[in-house]
């Protein structure tokens, strides 16, 4: 993309060569390995001040709990889950089925308006590349040109030491990571206890660890971002969510374009130069290897660092800084100020209403659930003047705390309950419970084959704490 700047004639010429091509990929297909610059500057700092927030979040919340239940537990092999200390279960899946559905519209709303936001701050693999593997790369092998020189040399004595000490650190740390993770699916004590006993005692479990510790091996020493260029869907999303509109990393081609080297004293403006010196260091800081003036790409994480390159570059030869900046298409184009549109404003009111419901699907699940359910194949029989259903109950206490708790029928009145046990059902905190009791009503109340009735499970005070609409089965009666 160009411009001619410096009057109020513009004129345009669009370069879309680079498009192409990958950036990380020559002409024959061969991969171009990317050796960004280390970053510095503001959004650096605000990122690695989030970054090590979302750090400790990830290392400490397998280690929270609520009310002795784990903060968040996926535990896909035995089927418990807990999310927020809540434990979700089967009956709950519906839930998480809506919660799902109301994320995927929420990270849709969500890059409408604010662009890929989530890719430079929040996603894990941007967070673990270039806040973890990344540093370590540069504590090793030293800044861009260091590496380049490294990579390039012979195999001697200091390629092999600084080569074979950041793959073994790369390598013990996508095992901390692993092992995190895997608290995640089955909580740190059986991490630990797994550890305790040993590969002889858990050899599955402990292939699987091998199995995820090279897999993140190979996605941070290896594959890095080609994850975001290639394999992220959500990255490929980018191109139908985002328009004009959108919030993104812009460089400010009106401004920018003519671009050339800079020149002491020299009036730029006069010259009819833009503001862009063409120093490349935006494009030797990035991360996935694309030129931000060739304007949005899909490679584009929203990392920042273009951003803080240039405006380092600006500082020095003493032009306004901003030139990269965040900034939707048509703001640059428009050369508009910055504005918090209505549209954005709606969408951020959305996006919190979401939020609010997820939360109140977590939160209003009650505290027990329970089922009534008549045993295959069985109806009802008649004995001393009464007829009798046989209902099979579950009981399930989403609570940690003990419930002592009662059977009745609702509706219809002078039901008779025998319970095959005690009356007072005990229910300890996230159990459980299974057990038979038969129903039964006079003859002459039950004039219906088929007659609705709502079973209540009561508390120790008469509280209901939750019902069930079933139906009670009695013989066929013709009604003239
Ligand atoms: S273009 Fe800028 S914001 Fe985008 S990935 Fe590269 S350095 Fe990061
Ligand atoms: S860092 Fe700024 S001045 Fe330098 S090439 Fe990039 S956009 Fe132009």
């Amino acid at each position: 993309m160009s411009a001619e700047s410096g009057n109020s004639k513009f004129t345009e010429t669009e370069n879309e060569e680079f498009r192409n091509s990958v950036g990380t990929m020559d002409e024959t297909g061969k991969r171009k390995w990317v050796f960004p610059r280390k970053p510095k500057g503001k959004y650096t700092n605000y990122r690695n001040y989030t970054s090590y927030v979302l750090l400790a979040l990830f290392f400490g919340i397998p280690f929270l709990k609520i009310n002795g239940n784990p903060f968040l537990l996926i535990n896909v092999i035995d089927r418990r889950f807990f999310i927020l200390g809540q434990p979700f279960y089967l009956q709950d899946f519906f839930i998480l089925a809506l919660g799902a559905v109301t994320s995927v519209i929420f990270v849709m709303l969500f890059t409408v308006v604010f662009g890929r936001i989530f890719c430079g701050w929040l996603c894990p693999q941007t967070l673990f590349m270039e806040m973890v593997f990344r540093k370590i790369e540069y504590w090793i092998e030293g800044d861009r040109n260091k590496q380049m020189k490294l990579d390039r040399q012979e195999w001697n004595a200091e390629k092999v030491r600084k080569r074979a000490t950041k793959w073994g650190v790369f390598l013990l740390i996508s095992l901390i990571i692993s092992t995190f993770m895997f608290m995640y699916i089955v909580g740190y004590e059986q991490v630990f206890q797994i550890m305790r006993e040993g590969p002889s005692e858990h050899p599955l479990k402990f292939i699987t660890m091998i199995f995820f510790t090279l897999t993140f091996y190979f996605v941070f020493a290896w594959l890095r971002e080609q994850v975001c260029t290639l394999v992220c869907p959500y990255g490929r999303l980018q191109g139908v969510l985002i328009d004009k509109q959108t919030i993104n990393v812009y460089y400010d081609f009106r401004r920018g374009e003519g671009r050339s080297k800079w020149r002491n004293n020299e009036d730029r403006k006069a010259a009819g130069k833009g503001d862009c010196i063409d120093c490349h260091q935006c494009v030797v800081v990035c991360p996935t290897g694309i030129d931000i003036r060739n304007g949005q790409q899909l490679e584009c994480v929203n990392c920042t660092a273009c951003i803080d390159a240039c405006d380092e570059v600006m500082e020095k030869v003493g032009l306004p800084k901003g030139l990269i900046r965040y900034a939707t298409e048509s703001e640059i184009e428009n050369r508009e100020k910055f504005r918090f549109t209505s549209r954005m404003k709606a969408t951020t009111v959305i996006l919190a209403l979401l939020i609010g419901f997820l939360g109140f699907l977590m939160y209003d699940r009650g505290s027990m659930e329970a089922k009534f359910i008549k045993p295959a194949g069985s109806t009802f029989f008649v004995k001393n003047g009464k007829i009798t259903n046989t209902f099979i109950y579950t009981l399930l206490n989403k609570s940690n705390e003990k419930k002592i708790l009662y059977i009745r029928v609702i509706s219809p009145s002078n039901a008779e309950i025998t319970y095959f046990g005690s009356e007072k059902i005990i229910l300890k905190g996230d159990e459980i419970l299974k057990g038979n009791i038969n129903i039964s009503f006079p003859e002459e109340d039950i004039k219906l084959s088929k007659q609705n009735m709502v079973i209540g499970v009561f508390d120790e005070k008469g509280t209901l704490v939750d019902s069930f609409d079933t139906t009670f089965e009695g013989p066929f009666k013709l009604v003239l």
